[in-house]
């Protein structure tokens, strides 16, 4: 029983802000995990919709091998070809003008509040945000303080003024926060953490006119949604508007540790020298990696993949949902689904990990929340619903 040990060690000498499952991993290949005993898992959770790729997809390996051996880390005081390969790239597919790279999605977030900040400063002491109820922009005291979960907030008061929630997918409720103060609006363009709700069109359009009539800066958190999850590229080019601050990480890195926010429009000459920094971020062994991922995203057609089987996963989990009276709702778009549940779904994601090998999170209380590696096949999802339904029919 070596995963046992290793639990216990764990235990003894990591702060305890997680409870973790019962499962210590050891090494992946494609869409499987095995732990220390040697069991073998199929993978639906990706480790939060980061292995996009899943595990040792073609060359991507090969290139953190072979940066490995020639730069790690220069800092931002000097140029490296891997972050402007990475850039580049970026830029290309999500046609925005500008990138900074950080290290994860929290300091995205980060960055795109400074903008904003520095924005309605400059246009008339403006300062007030307006965020959404449920949503997840990450943990630290900036990103906390538009993360709509008094949950996660309760205890960390005073966060920083003038954060308003409205009613995601309710846009009078977005209009009526609207005040002379406001200087920007930040939505997920499909809320992850909060249980998989799209953005529906006529409420991202309309918060677009908004923040042109009244020269807001829109941000998308496309940090869960982005690089491919939905089908898309970034989920919003599909819903015909563009942000002008966009923050992606999660996939972008397939596991380093990366992550950006891009500009476009009047959000890019916001920053000044001195205005912002990082140490690591853009350091050119994660970028020689986020380079490689972004290369095979167009190479290997990645979003294609995810159109075909996201919709044959979403329509499988339709089918399974009319066999229990306990699932009420299948939603999400490409590989971003949620099937909620009328009680928590702790206890099946449980049983799925332990009984049938089957890797799964929820998204809230009572959603299950499927986002699997981007390239699973539809003899994956065959595969998967198999185990779900053994799990299924003991509850
Ligand atoms: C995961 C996530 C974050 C935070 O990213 P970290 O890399 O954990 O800092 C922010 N926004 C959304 C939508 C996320 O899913």
């Amino acid at each position: 029983m070596k995963m046992k040990e290793s639990m216990d060690c764990a235990e003894q000498l990591l702060l305890k802000t997680y409870n973790r499952y019962q499962v210590v991993f050891d090494h992946g290949d494609g869409i499987k995990l095995f732990d220390t005993d040697g069991n073998e898992y199929l993978d639906f959770f990706a480790g939060i919709a980061v292995q996009g790729l899943g595990y040792n997809y073609k060359g991507v390996n090969e290139a953190l091998k072979a940066q490995a051996d020639k730069l790690w880390h220069i800092s931002n005081y000097f140029y490296n070809e891997p972050v402007i390969d990475a850039g580049q790239k970026l830029l290309k597919i999500s046609q925005m003008e500008k990138v900074f790279f950080t290290n994860s999605g929290t300091e995205a977030i980060e960055g795109a509040i400074k903008i904003a900040k520095k924005y309605g400063t400059k246009t008339g002491k403006r300062f007030e945000i307006i965020a959404m109820e449920g949503s997840f922009h990450g943990r630290s005291l900036g990103a906390l303080s538009v993360t709509g979960n008094e949950h996660y907030r309760e205890d960390f008061y005073p966060l920083i003024p003038g954060i308003k929630f409205a009613k995601y997918n309710d846009i009078e409720s977005v209009k009526n926060l609207v005040s002379d103060k406001t200087c920007a609006i930040i939505l997920e363009t499909v809320q992850g953490e909060g249980g998989i709700h799209p953005a529906a069109k006529e409420f991202l359009t309309g918060i677009k006119k908004l923040t042109d009539e009244h020269d807001l800066i829109l941000i998308l958190d496309e940090i869960q949604c982005g690089m491919g999850r939905t089908g898309q590229y970034f989920a919003w080019q599909e819903y015909g508007i563009k942000p002008d601050v966009m923050t992606v990480a999660k996939a972008l890195g397939n596991g380093v540790p990366i992550g950006a926010f891009l500009t476009s429009g009047k959000a890019s000459g916001v920053l000044k020298p001195g205005d912002h920094g990082s140490t690591y971020g853009g350091n050119p062994l994660v970028c020689a990696v986020a380079s490689k991922v972004l290369d095979i995203f167009t190479k290997d057609d990645i979003t294609g993949n995810v159109k075909t089987v996201g919709d044959y996963l979403k329509k499988s989990l339709e089918e399974l949902a009319k066999s229990y009276p306990f699932i009420k709702e299948v939603r999400g778009k490409g590989l971003l689904l949620g099937m909620e549940f009328d009680r928590p779904v702790a206890d099946i994601i449980k049983s799925a990990l332990i009984d049938e090998k089957l890797v799964l999170i929820n998204a809230g209380s009572n959603v299950l929340r499927f986002i699997p590696p981007l390239i699973i096949s539809k003899y994956n999802v065959d595969d998967a619903l198999e185990r779900l339904k053994r799990v299924l029919d003991k509850f």
